[in-house]
């Protein structure tokens, strides 16, 4: 069932969306080579604790088997795709690194991803950094209204493979609001089923995960972290938006 939300949960979304967006902001200006994945997880946790709000990842239950989610962000270098856990690696020059937030306050989650170069990266790894965030640009120009979610999976799609790359399948955004997943599902993908048609006040997390080569992937003996099947590199991006009867409006960009 979709949730629809009031005014006030807008406004309350708004409020943890922010705090979101400045969690990425504060490890965007720290990343560089030689600083950990741990780090910038013990940075995010900081400055989310000092709003009063608190890191929807951590202790997330993953698959049957899976431990509890470790930390506060996800942190997936170059051929993660996404449930990176941070930890002792090194960034180095030429990585590429996608950052995932959640922040959960007053009751509601902001849902928002990244993918930041490390130093000077390839012109390939930029190519695909700069088509995953179009892609999702792409997708909510249909996030209005009477459209359906088909309409802004298809446009991902669309947009991803027109620049040679490819949607990962396995993964898919989502509903948000009190719980950090809720209906409807947002494949980057067209799929057989329409889907709902959108209306005002739906909160959706949009976040296209783009693969340089196959869309298949696996997933590591951790039983979190998601790896391109092929090696291939892999970015993310994501916000937390809220339907109007107008352009959608996201609540994880300042
Ligand atoms: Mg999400």
């Amino acid at each position: 069932m979709i949730i629809i939300k009031s005014q006030h949960e807008i406004d309350i979304m708004r409020k943890a969306g922010e705090i979101t967006a400045i969690t990425l902001e504060k490890i965007r200006e720290v990343i560089s080579p030689g600083v950990t994945t741990g780090d910038l997880d013990r940075i995010a946790e900081e400055y989310i604790r000092s709003r009063g709000a608190i890191p929807s990842f951590k202790g997330y239950a993953g698959m049957p088997g899976a431990m509890k989610f470790p930390a506060s962000i996800c942190a997936s270098v170059n051929n993660e795709v996404v449930h990176g856990i941070p930890g002792p690696r090194r960034l180095e020059e030429g990585d590429i690194i996608s950052i995932d937030v959640g922040v959960f306050f007053n009751g509601y989650h902001g849902d928002a991803a990244r993918t930041y170069p490390v130093g000077k990266i390839s012109e390939k790894a930029e190519k695909l950094i700069r088509v995953t965030e179009e892609s999702f640009f792409e997708g909510i120009k249909h996030a209005v209204e009477g459209k359906r979610i088909v309409d802004i999976s298809g446009a991902i799609q669309r947009y991803v493979e027109k620049h040679g790359f490819s949607v990962v399948r396995d993964y898919v955004g989502h509903g948000i609001g009190r719980e950090m997943h809720e209906a409807p599902q947002v494949p980057n993908y067209r799929t057989r089923e329409r889907g709902p048609r959108l209306q005002k006040g739906i909160t959706l997390a949009v976040e296209p995960m783009v693969n340089e080569g196959s869309y298949k992937v696996k997933i590591l003996d951790n039983k979190w972290t998601v790896v391109t099947a092929d090696g291939s590199l892999s970015a993310h991006y994501e916000n937390t938006i809220v339907i109007t009867e107008g352009e959608p409006k996201i609540l994880t960009i300042l």
